[in-house]
């Protein structure tokens, strides 16, 4: 997939002059990145206190036992999860633009920027990083997944870490842009199996990766595969915080 994605850029890159995706001013011409320094500092970054569960900051609205209304009723395989943004303003563009518009080098500058958070990369350190898969049919009509890409973009920049495409897709679910919590969690149950020949390491730490967590439900997923395969200590991450 490698090519294809340095394809992509450098016809993207021969198309349009390589702008900052966030402020769309241009691009040193050394930094083949398109995040600009003041481009990162501009998305929606989560500060602590956050929920130790799904990664959503506080922001003030909770006090006391931890309550969070975004995993309230979530009893995750995974142990924690941390992102680094909210899904909101350029954060939220530019997944979408990862995703929908052919842009995977995007996953890389946004992955670049989610490790600048200490909490994010401490999260990280040291663990076996499983992207979230997407169904074959899928993969193929996108060219690539994007989890894939963050997750190697991540072990490339994390002290320890190393990706193993672990866990497979085994039938294509609905999209879940339009469900609610329990019809996402029904949509995914079951959706995701140990890969064939793959195995897992019980003595190692799983982190499994996607961009956007929303309800935790398809991270959940994974986890759950996770866990039947026989590993004991699985977290999660994302990118961003839907
Ligand atoms: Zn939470």
């Amino acid at each position: 997939m490698g090519w294809l994605a340095e394809l992509d850029r450098g016809l993207f890159d021969l198309v349009f002059p390589r702008d900052c995706a966030v402020t769309r001013e241009p691009m040193d011409d050394e930094d083949s990145s398109h995040l600009s320094a003041a481009g990162a500092a501009l998305l929606p970054r989560i500060g602590d206190p956050r929920c130790l569960t799904c990664g959503h900051p506080f922001e003030g609205i909770l006090e006391g036992d931890r309550a969070c209304p975004h995993c309230l009723d979530l009893r995750p395989a995974f142990g924690r999860a941390v992102c680094a943004f909210r899904a909101r303003g350029p954060a939220r563009r530019i997944v979408h633009r990862i995703k929908y518009e052919r842009c995977p080098f995007l996953a890389d500058d946004l992955a670049s920027a989610a490790v600048e958070d200490e909490v994010f990369r401490r999260h990280l350190a040291g663990s076996v990083l499983v992207p979230v898969p997407l169904h074959s049919a899928r993969r193929r009509d996108r060219g690539y997944n994007q989890a894939e890409r963050i997750a190697g973009r991540l072990a490339s920049l994390v002290a320890g870490c190393r990706t193993e495409t672990l866990l497979g897709k085994q039938h294509e679910t609905v999209s879940q842009t339009r469900l609610g919590r329990q019809e996402r969690r029904n949509n995914v149950a079951g959706a995701f199996v140990l890969a064939d020949g793959k195995s897992v390491d019980p003595a190692r730490r799983y982190v499994v990766i996607d961009d956007v967590l929303t309800t935790g439900a398809t991270l959940h997923a994974c986890a759950l595969a996770l866990r039947k395969a026989g590993a004991e200590c699985v977290d999660a991450a994302a990118l961003c915080h839907g």
